[in-house]
């Protein structure tokens, strides 16, 4: 029988994570979970690797990405996009149009840190990055290596965090464009992640989840290493409410994130649920006849 454990958020070396899709996949075996969805931050390139070893794995694979949208700080709004198409040109117009996004931002960050006396060179992040997308965790990583910083955390308290000194904001998709993107690839939007929202309230999260249903959202992430009870039970309210579908996942990013495991969530396991019904989503919208009235 399968395992009734899952974990739908996941990161690899082609974006800020530090195993390869690859070994994602053997984690995932190891830690005897029986699906896994892949998703790197503003690319799908680790998607066809990890594809392939779940298959050979055994392990039930959804191929996705996560991109961070605009919104008011202190918040995040980060949105998950499932059983996208990796052969859709709005895909990789889009993963295109974000990477340039950091591109940009990346050389102002480590200038800035230079001017703060902080040695470290665009190279250097290029080295540490295995693909085309450069993120802070792996800025961070170099400076804890190179003793400025104690771990990489420090990194983001002192440096990197959103407001700390060497921050700088990166061009976003308008959260109508995310969407549209996810959809027109073939993707269910999720809503990561909800309490990185940081609303003052239940009320301003309900409007901003009802926004959100404007736009075709189609699911919220439960389950969250960074959701305490009173959060899954938010947002399994919010679920309930607006007849959404229910993910959960760890966001393990390897050494990057050292306290995160491969499918667990603040110690909880992620039930194999959540994955049936995303998937059961994903192929009724793929399939035209069966799209919903
Ligand atoms: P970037 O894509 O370069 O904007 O970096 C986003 C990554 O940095 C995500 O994995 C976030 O979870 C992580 N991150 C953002 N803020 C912090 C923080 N204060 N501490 C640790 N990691 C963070
Ligand atoms: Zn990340
Ligand atoms: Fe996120
Ligand atoms: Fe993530």
């Amino acid at each position: 029988m399968a395992s009734p454990w899952i974990d739908l958020h996941s990161h690899s070396t082609a974006s800020d994570g530090t195993l390869t899709p690859t070994q994602v996949v053997e984690l995932a075996v190891r830690n005897n979970l029986s699906a896994l969805a892949l998703t790197d931050h503003d690319t799908i390139a680790g998607v066809a690797e990890a594809a392939g070893a779940a298959k050979k794995a055994g392990v039930d694979f959804i191929p996705g990405i996560e991109i961070s949208a605009e919104f008011p700080a202190p918040g995040t709004l980060h949105i998950l996009g499932y059983g996208v198409s990796s052969d859709s040109p709005v895909l990789h117009e889009m993963t295109a149009k974000l990477i340039e996004g950091r591109n940009n931002r990346n050389p102002r960050m480590v200038a800035k840190l230079n001017e703060l006396g902080v040695a470290v060179t665009m190279e250097e992040w290029e080295a540490e990055s295995k693909g085309d997308v450069l993120g802070r965790p792996q800025l961070a990583a170099i400076l804890v290596r190179k003793g400025y910083v104690s771990s990489i955390k420090d990194a983001f308290n002192k440096y990197l965090a959103q407001g700390a000194p060497a921050y700088f904001d990166k061009e976003r998709l308008a959260p109508a464009k995310a969407f549209e993107m996810i959809r027109r690839s073939g993707g269910l939007p999720v809503l990561a992640h909800p309490a990185q929202l940081r609303t003052e309230n239940d009320a301003q999260l309900d409007r901003i989840v009802k926004d959100l249903l404007d736009l075709g959202l189609a699911g919220i992430e439960v389950f969250h290493s960074d959701h305490d009870d009173a959060w899954i039970a938010k947002s399994t309210a919010l679920a309930k409410r607006y007849s959404l579908l229910q993910t959960g996942g760890s966001d393990f990013h390897g050494s990057n994130k050292k306290d995160i495991d491969l499918g667990t969530a603040r110690g909880k396991r992620i039930p194999r649920e959540l994955y049936d019904k995303l998937a059961a989503a994903i192929a009724a919208q793929s399939q035209p006849s069966k799209a919903r009235v």
